[in-house]
């Protein structure tokens, strides 16, 4: 791979300019795997490497090429640009970025999901009994072969809403700083009519808001005993989507390239 080949790559008109920019990240789940140049350049760069084996040395040694590849690039396109890297003060952006990550802690719906993604994991932290009686539960269904029970199915559906509520945990308190922080940066008058990128990124932990609300409703069903936890949650979850909403009311409406946007062909 090279930056030619990158290049050449991102005028592939299958590919959906900044479609990555508001997704989830969750590759496995994505619809729009092929539309993504992302996504084919890490399968591209990675497959048949073990690229998620942590250990793998060859992971890390591709990895580094790309950051070489990457710096390169940034290079050759800021001197087209005519912007002098060395220029920069670093302290000074440094402390701006640090005082906008302070104030984006501080904003109401970043405290509520930072707490969220508390509650998931307290909740996990004390259910491992729980999980286990279900697996036992399970097990005996399977054996006793009941006429109206599906355990296979029943474990698929556990497993996928726990996967959602996991997947999510920390991405929508990392959506909400991110969102926060470009909100607080100054916006050009003459930019104003134009989507904001707060509101793509608010609308992605919206979406993970929702999903997680749905598969927190399925967790209930499977742990009936649990009713009073996970309501709690469950109020949470739902006051933290009605905050969102009301503090960035154009969220909703933003429009996601690729996702949302009419541009899907196959
Ligand atoms: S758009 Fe889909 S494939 Fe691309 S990075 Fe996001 S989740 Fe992964």
């Amino acid at each position: 791979m090279d930056k030619e080949y990158i290049k050449k790559l991102a005028e592939d008109p299958k590919f959906i300019s900044g479609i990555y920019n508001y997704c989830d990240r969750w590759c496995e789940r994505c619809p729009l795997t092929s539309r993504c140049m992302n996504f084919a350049l890490s399968e591209e760069h990675f497959d048949d490497l073990q690229a998620l084996d942590m250990n793998n040395k060859v992971f890390w040694q591709k990895l580094s090429e790309m950051f070489q590849l990457t710096l390169e690039m940034v290079k050759e396109t800021a001197k087209e640009q005519g912007i002098d890297l060395d220029s920069i003060d670093l302290q000074a952006v440094a402390d701006e970025q640090e005082s906008i990550r302070d104030a984006a802690e501080n904003y109401e719906c970043a405290r509520v999901a930072k707490s969220y993604s508390q509650m998931v994991k307290d909740w996990f932290d004390s259910a491992g009994d729980l999980f286990e009686e279900k697996a036992d539960d399970l097990s005996l269904q399977v054996q006793l072969e009941l006429p109206d029970s599906d355990p296979a199915r029943e474990a698929a559906g556990l497993k996928d809403a726990v996967d959602v509520i996991r997947w999510y945990q920390h991405f929508i308190y990392v959506k909400f700083l991110r969102a926060i922080g470009g909100s607080l940066k100054e916006t050009p008058p003459c930019l104003d009519e134009f989507p904001k990128d707060s509101d793509g990124s608010v609308k992605i932990a919206l979406i993970a808001i929702d999903r997680s609300i749905a598969a927190w409703g399925q967790i209930r069903q499977h742990f009936p005993q649990q009713e009073d936890k996970l309501l709690d949650i469950l109020v949470h979850l739902d006051r933290l989507r009605r905050k969102t909403e009301s503090a960035f009311p154009n969220a909703r409406s933003f429009v996601r390239p690729g996702f949302d946007s009419a541009d899907k062909r196959d």
